[in-house]
């Protein structure tokens, strides 16, 4: 087993929303295996509780904090408590997200406008309150969360799901250009249909199976290996990586 000080996020500091269930959970736990210190964010207190009890369990160290990535005043509170526990951000994972499936024609003005600010906003208003102390440090590694819907077009979501994940390609790509020069990477991930609660959620069991045959890959993707892929987007070795939208779907959209 690798000495904590060999692990890849040893004495890293990293946050994750929307991590108490799904790709959020199942990375946040991977970078407390890692060595990372994680801030367990959701806006959910049972799910968050259950990502923190598992990472405290494999005796890592973590952080709670229920809040809405969309409200700018829960994300300032994140990110001072963060920096005044820890004196550090070296990663943030903003994987917090909602799918809504309404067709284009029934969308009313609210429910466009959740969708876009859970989605879009909210990765918007996490990004920029890093990026101070991610300046400072010189160091810093923002991994924002898209979907194959912000390539393409959204499988099981409607017309203001797809906009919101396009709409984080193009923050991710407007971060890292202006970020580069202080050692700061941006990079987005792009997962098709992933096994998760979402997923699961908006799919009978016999939609899911027609979609998996439909992949050249034959099945769904796993939250593992979404996590795998952020892991080394929020690493030092992907440091001449940035402004990129990263597929990962099995083949079922090749751009
Ligand atoms: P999930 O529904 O299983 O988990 C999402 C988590 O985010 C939940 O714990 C939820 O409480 C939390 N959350 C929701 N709104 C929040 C908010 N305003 N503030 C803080 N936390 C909030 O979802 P998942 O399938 O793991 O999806 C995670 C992300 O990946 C989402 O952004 C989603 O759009 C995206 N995505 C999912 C798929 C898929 O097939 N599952 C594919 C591509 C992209």
């Amino acid at each position: 087993m690798a000495s904590n000080s060999n692990k890849r996020f040893h004495q890293r500091v990293v946050i994750v929303t929307g991590a108490g269930a799904g790709m959020g959970y199942t990375a946040a736990l991977a970078f407390a295996k890692e060595g990372a210190s994680v801030i367990v964010n959701d806006l959910a207190e049972a799910p968050a509780e259950r990502a923190a009890k598992a990472i405290r369990q494999m005796g890592a160290t973590e952080t709670t904090f229920i809040g809405d990535v969309s409200r700018a005043p829960d994300i300032q509170r994140m990110i001072e408590s963060t920096l005044s526990q820890y004196g550090r951000i070296d990663a943030i994972f903003n994987n917090a997200g909602i799918l809504r499936s309404t067709r284009v024609e029934g969308i009313s003005l609210e429910e466009w406008e959740l969708v876009m600010r859970v989605n879009s906003t909210g990765v918007f208003l996490c990004s920029q309150a890093v990026l101070p102390a991610m300046k400072k440090q010189r160091y810093g590694r923002i991994v924002n969360m898209s979907s194959s819907a912000g390539r393409s077009v959204s499988t099981l979501g409607g017309a203001h799901y797809t906009a919101s994940k396009a709409a984080v390609l193009g923050i991710t790509r407007a971060i890292a250009k202006e970020m580069a020069p202080f050692g700061i990477t941006a990079n987005a991930i792009c997962p098709g249909l992933i096994d998760t609660e979402m997923a699961r959620k908006n799919c009978t069991p016999e939609q899911l199976k027609k979609y998996e045959e439909a992949f050249p890959a034959k099945r769904l993707g796993t939250p593992e290996e979404v996590a795998a892929l952020v892991l080394f987007l929020a690493s030092e070795e992907a440091g001449y990586i940035t402004g990129a939208s990263i597929d990962i779907n099995g083949g079922d959209l090749m751009i």
